[in-house]
């Protein structure tokens, strides 16, 4: 439930609802919009719904309870009309503008890192990406650089200025990887791994959490809710596809869920078509149409030589086709924005 405060109410009689909501056994989340303050109320309220909400109700400088009948209540439009804006080193994302996170699927080497960070800086990548930490659905393929990786990524970061998005696995890596990488991406095999999720949000890095494979709507932002909830509001949403009955494409890219996230929530979400379709021909396309719908930015896989990548060969795209991606999207990304603006 969601305690409005009236417009002008003292920091002491937030303070009071405060002290009320903690003496229930339970967490209060302030957020003020427009002047107005109003402390979400987290935790199992079950069957004391009707008394805490007369019992709040009561306090002075409060305006109205309102139950929320979503299950998502901090990551919520309602609790947070206005957009996240997450800034990490000089990247802002969320606010309209547009975020290309770009780099290898794994790092290999330095040089294939270092190579693959000079070419996407240059063609106007705002982030870098790449894997230390790689989740392989074999036990038997490349499994990553690990902390080497993150000291390349990390060099990488010194050396172009960009920000760096790396995978951590599970909770024993949270602090390492927070130690170097600027963003900390929770992949889509880890998105109801709710012991990971609530560790990422004790750090004082942003997430980027990927939709499970078989995850609803729902599912997701309730993962989100669990980093959120746990302290950490700098959470990036990212739709990387669904698993259908289709085969042709490794998963499928689900677009409607871009605007009807942005609906929901007001968290930044990112596509990410290179694992999405698992194919180099459909990135840019996808990509077009991530942007299309309104996405905030894209996460594309880059290498120097795809064919010969260690992992995900058959979707990462050559410096040539990033290139070719960044002249299409900037000026669409452009007509967008003035669409939604309603200038369009
Ligand atoms: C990745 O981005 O490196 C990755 C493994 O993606 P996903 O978790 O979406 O499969
Ligand atoms: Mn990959």
């Amino acid at each position: 439930m969601f305690v409005v405060m009236t417009v002008g109410a003292s920091e002491a009689e937030i303070l009071g609802v405060k002290g009320q909501i903690l003496a229930e056994g339970l967490t209060p989340f302030a957020h003020v919009s427009g002047g107005r303050t109003t402390v979400a109320v987290v935790g199992e309220i079950g069957a004391r719904k009707p008394t805490l909400i007369e019992r709040f109700g009561r306090l002075p400088g409060v305006a109205s309870v309102t139950p929320i009948s979503r299950p998502f209540k901090l990551t919520s439009r309602e609790f947070h009309p206005e957009n996240t804006v997450i800034e990490i080193l000089g990247a802002v994302i969320g606010d309209g503008s547009l975020t290309m996170m770009a780099g290898p699927c794994s790092v290999e080497s330095k040089e294939q890192l270092f190579e693959t960070a000079d070419a996407v800086k240059a063609a106007g990548a705002t982030i870098l990406r790449g894997g230390a930490f790689k989740p392989r659905t074999s036990p038997y393929a490349f499994q990553g650089l690990g902390v080497q990786g993150l000291r390349f990524l990390a060099e990488a970061r010194e050396r172009t200025g960009l920000p760096v998005i790396t995978e951590v696995m599970e909770p024993s890596q949270v602090d390492i990887v927070a130690e170097y990488a600027d963003v900390l991406q929770i992949g889509t095999r880890n998105m109801q791994n709710y012991s990971l999720l609530r560790d990422v949000g004790r750090v004082a890095r942003p997430v980027m959490l990927k939709r499970g494979y078989g995850a609803t709507v729902e599912e997701f932002l309730m993962a989100a809710e669990y980093i959120v909830s746990s302290g950490n509001p700098n959470v990036i949403l990212c739709e990387r596809g669904i698993r259908t009955f289709e085969t042709y494409t490794r998963n499928t890219m689900d677009l409607a869920a871009v605007p009807l996230l942005h609906r929901l929530t007001h968290l930044p979400i990112i596509v990410d078509p290179s694992h999405a379709t698992g194919k180099r021909w459909l990135v840019k396309p996808l990509a077009l149409g991530g942007i299309a719908v309104g996405a905030d930015g894209v996460m594309v896989e880059v290498h120097p030589n795809p064919d010969a990548a260690l992992s995900d060969a058959e979707q990462q795209l050559d410096f040539d086709q990033f290139r070719d991606l960044m002249a299409t999207v900037i000026p669409l990304h452009e007509q967008v924005r003035a669409v939604y603006a309603g200038n369009g």
